[in-house]
């Protein structure tokens, strides 16, 4: 498809429609964070996604956006059901409900420092991860797997694992209602049976940090954390479970496309009316693997609150959870009516202002935290939910990938990343130095200048950057 990019000032970029796009794409991106790659698809994606049955107001690009499987990871499109709006697998991803958990130790820097070794090294061999098998939970069967599934960290909580404040501070209070494991295939709950409380590898990770600078005292204290305040950030999703129900259900939805009608400019965004049998049965199944995220992070995370205790007397209290990674149906504005809508955030963290009727009562004049990883040697960021948001309430979740994985391995050696992290300060336990010469620092963009961007765009607000002391990484 044709890409007719016009700059709109500093911040961002319109693509005009032409063809089949119903609506132009918005690239809330700077020059230098668009997508410069040789070969990289992505703003095609973004058009490409313009023309999806029932898309209202923009098919939008996060700045952190780069190229990903139909959608641009980094993508953020709303339809309207009741206009013909469709669901895609592909706007959702892979990993089915991706996201990052934040908590915040009762400890300064200069109190861990000395623990960081011993802190590290009994992380190390608790924490399953890596692209093989391994879980801290062990289901009994099939009965079990399908309580989680419906119930998510609400489950793990009613289990004994976990403090229910832990709920409060997740997103949905740890579980979505419309979650139906029926549309689940066989192959994908095997699975996922045997994951439940393990990272996955690559750019998944748990990482002990240090709150470096507070930009924002107020939101930082509703948030609950302080400058030089310890946390510990975890990124992982659901696992082969999501993995598989996504790859289950585009190809149903491939299908039976051209059924309703509906023509798309790439057979990896396959799709059907929210309101058709296929768009229900992938939306109870993404329900049930955003179920299964949250309890994987609950289990991660209650793993590292026991390790934390031991190694340091300190609890571990939850900030926040939200995934990356989602459709949701969503009611909002639009042209002056109100209409529920399919928004689908592909790459990119809800972000509801403050004031929002979805957000706990402790967060209400604050916003909602946007939970926003960079890299394993550089920096990630907390930003916050602001009105009148564009994007339908969303922000970007990290600073996006920008070697491909083939480049990765040309630029970096093991060697060479070894000694990187061990100049920046922080301790690395990773399975293999090979295995995340991907990760580099120098693979993904610069996450200040996303967040800089993200906030001028009117995506959210920055609230505080955190420094990696030591990474676990599949
Ligand atoms: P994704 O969900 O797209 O796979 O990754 C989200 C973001 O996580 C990436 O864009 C990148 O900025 C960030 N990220 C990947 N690996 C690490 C890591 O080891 N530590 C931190 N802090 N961020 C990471
Ligand atoms: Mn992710
Ligand atoms: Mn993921």
């Amino acid at each position: 498809m044709d890409i007719r990019l016009a700059e709109e000032g500093r911040w961002r970029f319109r693509i005009d429609r032409t063809d089949g796009m119903r609506v132009p794409g918005a690239v809330l991106a700077p020059r230098e964070l668009l997508p410069d790659e040789p070969g990289d698809k992505s703003l095609e994606q973004v058009a490409n996604v313009a023309t999806l049955p029932g898309i209202i107001r923009a098919s939008y690009a996060m700045p952190d956006i780069h190229w990903g499987y139909g959608f641009p990871i980094g993508g953020v499109a709303a339809t309207d059901p009741a206009a013909g709006g469709v669901i895609s697998p592909g706007g959702v991803g892979f990993d089915i409900s991706c996201g990052v958990r934040l908590l915040t130790a009762d400890l300064d820097r200069a109190a861990l420092l000395p623990r960081l070794p011993e802190l590290m090294d009994r992380l190390d061999p608790l924490i399953p991860r890596g692209l093989g098998k391994g879980a801290l939970w062990h289901l009994k069967g099939r009965s079990e797997l399908f309580e989680l599934l419906l119930g998510g960290a609400r489950y793990a909580v009613k289990r004994g694992h976990g403090v229910p404040r832990d709920l409060e501070r997740c997103e949905d209070r740890g579980a979505v209602d419309d979650a139906d494991p029926s549309q689940i295939s066989e192959r994908a709950l095997e699975r996922g049976a045997g994951q439940v409380g393990s990272l996955g590898s690559a750019n998944h990770f748990l990482e002990v940090q240090v709150v470096d600078e507070v930009y924002d005292k107020d939101c930082a204290r509703a948030f609950g954390f302080r400058e030089g305040q310890i946390c510990v950030m975890i990124h992982c999703g659901s696992r082969g479970l999501g993995h598989q129900i996504c790859g289950d259900h585009v190809r149903v939805m491939d299908g039976v496309m051209r059924r309703y009608d509906i023509h798309v400019p790439d057979r990896q965004l396959a799709c059907a009316p929210v309101d058709s049998p296929e768009g229900r049965d992938y939306l109870g199944a993404m329900a049930a693997a955003a179920n299964f995220a949250r309890a994987n992070r609950h289990i991660l995370a209650d793993a590292a609150r026991g390790v934390f205790k031991a190694v340091t007397g300190s609890g571990l209290d939850l900030v926040y959870d939200v995934s990356h990674n989602l459709a949701k149906l969503e009611t909002r504005e639009v042209d002056g009516t109100r209409r529920l809508l399919c928004v689908h955030r592909k790459g990119a963290t809800r972000a509801l202002p403050p004031g929002h009727p979805d957000l706990p009562d402790d967060l209400a004049a604050a916003g909602q935290p946007v939970l926003v990883p960079g890299t394993m040697g550089t920096a990630s960021y907390v930003m916050t939910g602001v009105a009148g948001n564009e994007a339908f309430d969303s922000c970007c979740h990290g600073a996006g990938r920008v070697w491909s994985r083939h480049r990765a391995h040309r630029e970096m050696t093991g060697r060479q990343l070894r000694a990187d992290m061990r100049d920046a300060g922080v301790a690395m336990k990773p399975i293999s130095w090979r295995s995340v010469i991907e990760e580099a620092p120098g693979a993904y963009k610069d996450v200040e200048a996303v967040v800089v961007a993200s906030e001028h765009n009117g995506l959210g607000r920055v609230v505080a950057r955190l420094v990696p002391l030591g990474v676990l990484k599949g």
